[in-house]
This record gives C-alpha cells, structure tokens and sequence, in this order.
C-alpha cells in the first residue's frame, strides 16, 4: 500500500511540478518520506548501468543513452542536475506502473559520486561505470580519495564494475572486486613521457604510498601507471583505444571500429570509450555503437563558436574547481599554432550553489598560456584579482585585468583580430555568449 501511495504521490507532484516549472527532486523526496525503501520494492529492468567519477558522467550517460536507443532500446535517464537518491527516485517512480514496474529496458543514472552509496541501498547497478577521479569541487568533494572512499561502499558484489584502466586511483576500485571490465588508450599519437600539471597528484601509489612511475601518459596522470613497490599498475584492457588521429579527428576502438570525433582535442575520448563499453556489455554490437557514436559527436560534440569585431572565437567551456578539466582547454589553446588573444572569465564560481573559494586557480597549469602565438590574456569575471594574482605566479607575460564581462568583451571586440579563445565555466559562459555574434 505504501508503495503504491508513494507512486502516486511522487507522479502527481512531478506533474504538477512541471506545471509550475519546479525541479526534479521534490517528488522523489516525497515518495522516499512516505516508502523509505520504496526503491527495493519496485521492479527494476534488465540492465542497470549507472555512471559516476570526477569528470563526464553527463556526456557519457548521454551518449550511452543515444547509443541504446538507436539499438532499439527504451533507456530512462536522468538528466543534468538530479543525480542524487531523490533525483533517482523521482526517476524511477515517475517512469513505473501503478504496480510498480519500470517501464524499460535499461535504467541509465548518473550519480553523483559523493551520494552514491544513498543511491545504491536499496538497489545496485548491473553495470558501473567509473569514469575517473581526480581533484573537483573541493568546497563540497574535498580529495579524490575520500570521495573514492565514499563510492566503495556503493559497489555490490555482484555489479560489474566499468573502470578507466589508466587511472591509478579509481581503479582501485577493482581490489578484491570479482567482476570487472577495463577502458583504457594504448600509447598513441597524443601521448607524453611525463605526467603533466601544476600537481603531481600521480606521484604516490594510492595503494602503498610507494613512488609511481609512468611508461607514458595522456593527459595529467592519467596513463600507463605502475608502482615501484607493490606492484599496483594499468591493467591489460577490455575496451582499447588503439589509435587516435587527431589530424584525421578519429580514434580506432580495439583495432577495427573507428570514430569520427567533431573535435580535434583528447578531452571526451575517455567518455567516448566508456560508452561504448558500457553497452557492449548490454549487447550492442560493435559496428552499431561506432555508428551511433560517431553521428552523436558530429551534432553535439562541436565547440561554439562565434564572431567578436574581428576575432574568430571559439568557447571552450570548462569546469570551475576542475583544474583537469581547464587543463584539457589549456592545452588545447597551447597546440594550437594561430596568433590568438585568451579570455578567462570567473564570475560565478558555481551555478549549483555559493562559494567564492578560489584556491583551485592554483592547481590550473596556466603557463601552459606561456606560448609565442598566445598575443595576449584578458582576466574577467568577480573573481579576476584572484586570477591576477595566479597569474603573477605564470611566466605568461602579456595580460590584463577587467572586472566587468561586458567591457571586456567591448575591448575586444573594437581591438585586434586574431583567433579569440574564451576558457570559462557553464556558470559564466551566457555572460559572454549574450555579447557575440553565434555561428549556427
Ligand atoms: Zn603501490
């Protein structure tokens, strides 16, 4: 009985909440007061594949989500913004029969990492997928490894477990753990030596403390680990990227299927991999999810890009507090070889919630802005004295500070005319993108 008062209490508040334009965590919360373990008590489907880590949960449940639907499959998923239990429940409740069962093949959820174990009480994931950890959101998330701590007791026995094999810390995850699927890249053309970044959160074995050293890796610490101790290292991988071409703007998935990616830059293809994992392992064949994969990249996967006076520019959204993330756009800026002017705004330092905490500006590697074709820097945003004084620690020479957004982007746009890169987060990017002229 309860059960099914907390169905009905949680899809008539979810209606009238989408009247009234409310979020979608409300009618969950409801549902859970009522039935606390309503979650145990309803039929769930087949597969249920969630997704959570530092980085991409959203881009990846949606492309899993694309992936699955053109397979044919009904997939319900939770979009942006209601990752928690009451979120989920909402989800569930919302999308289930009066008797309580799911209507669909899969349930697809990203969770946020911290929640997890709320999450997963009362049922776990058939498939999860785990698509990193590294530094994000310290106000809330503090460090990677108490959030790595927070996931472990989320993990049931029996889930298979989707783990990035080039990520020294989450995949710890799969000690002890008997059903486990590796993602990982092969050396290829984008690989270094050396891990890279203003941290070395690499350095150490997240197992033994012992000295890491790295046959080579792809982005900050991420690549081939290996412990010179306890012998903690990347694993042989299931699901391989084998080639990456950023010329040609493709990877090659275990030698054979090739994706086409909308955007020469390494960032995303660790999502693009681990979505392709994930429904492999829901029975999605090979050529299907290359396909799907590769007509999703090409509509979505495009960077904004626009007019300013003279300037050709191009929005590189971030993460604030996520200095992998800004890292992922420094360097994509530093690779590029056109004579550019970089616009950093911090204005909002999140759209979730308020904090002014700005020490993450510390762990952003902004000298990689120290390059000949990079002409000149504009700090903008509430937070620009703070980016100041990050920069007065940078060999970057050429840049300036603007408090106000709208200045700003009139200086720019009355001087100069090289390519123009603004490098900002999805709380602050409407302020600039409200000022040029988008191209379609
Ligand atoms: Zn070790």
């Amino acid at each position: 009985m309860r059960k099914l008062f907390a169905i009905m209490v949680c899809k008539l508040s979810h209606f009238v909440g989408r009247l009234v334009g409310k979020g979608s965590s409300l009618p969950g919360k409801f549902a859970l007061k009522i039935c606390p373990d309503v979650l145990r008590r309803v039929k769930l489907p087949e597969h249920i594949i969630a997704v959570t880590g530092s980085n991409g949960k959203t881009s990846t449940v949606e492309m899993i989500a694309a992936i699955l639907q053109a397979d044919g499959k009904t997939v319900v998923y939770n979009k942006e913004g209601s990752n928690q239990i009451e979120g989920v429940t909402t989800l569930v409740l919302t999308h289930a029969t009066l008797g309580g069962r799911v209507r669909a093949d899969v349930l697809l959820i990203e969770s946020d990492e911290r929640y997890a174990a709320h999450t997963f009480r009362y049922f776990h994931p058939t498939e999860f997928v785990v698509t990193n950890l590294y530094r994000d959101q310290l106000t809330r998330n503090g460090h990677p490894e108490w959030v790595y701590d927070s996931i472990l007791p989320a993990i049931h026995p029996e889930t298979e477990l989707l783990l990035n094999a080039d990520d020294p810390l989450s995949s710890c995850f799969a000690r002890g753990h008997g059903r486990v699927k590796w993602f990982g890249l092969d050396k290829c053309s984008v690989s270094g030596d050396e891990p890279t970044g203003a941290y070395r959160d690499g350095a150490y074995c997240p197992v033994c403390h012992g000295p890491m050293e790295y046959d080579y890796v792809h982005y900050n610490h991420i690549g081939a680990f290996r412990c010179t101790k306890c012998g903690h290292r990347k694993p042989e991988t299931d699901y391989t990227v084998t080639a990456v071409d950023l010329d040609e703007s493709a990877v090659t998935i275990d030698g054979e299927v090739r994706i086409a990616l909308a955007f020469r830059s390494i960032y995303n293809i660790y999502n693009i991999l681990a979505a392709y994992a994930a429904c492999r392992e829901c029975g999605v064949g090979r050529e299907t999810a290359a396909a799907v994969l590769s007509n999703y990249l090409l509509k979505n996967g495009r960077m904004q890009r626009f007019r300013l006076g003279a300037h050709e520019g191009m929005l590189l959204t971030s993460k604030h507090e996520n200095s992998v993330a800004y890292d992922t756009n420094l360097r994509y800026i530093a690779a590029s070889d056109r004579d550019c002017v970089v616009l950093v705004i911090v204005d909002a330092v999140s759209r979730k919630y308020f904090t002014s905490e700005t020490s993450w500006l510390w762990d952003v590697d902004f000298d990689r802005l120290r390059a000949p074709h990079v002409k000149r820097v504009v700090l903008a945003g509430r937070y620009c004295n703070d980016l100041a004084e990050r920069f007065s620690y940078t060999g970057v020479e050429n840049w300036s500070v603007e408090p106000s957004i709208p200045a700003a982007a009139a200086e720019l746009k009355s001087t100069g005319d090289e390519e123009l890169f603004v490098v900002t987060c999805f709380s602050d990017r409407a302020k600039i993108l409200s000022r040029v002229e988008k191209e379609a």
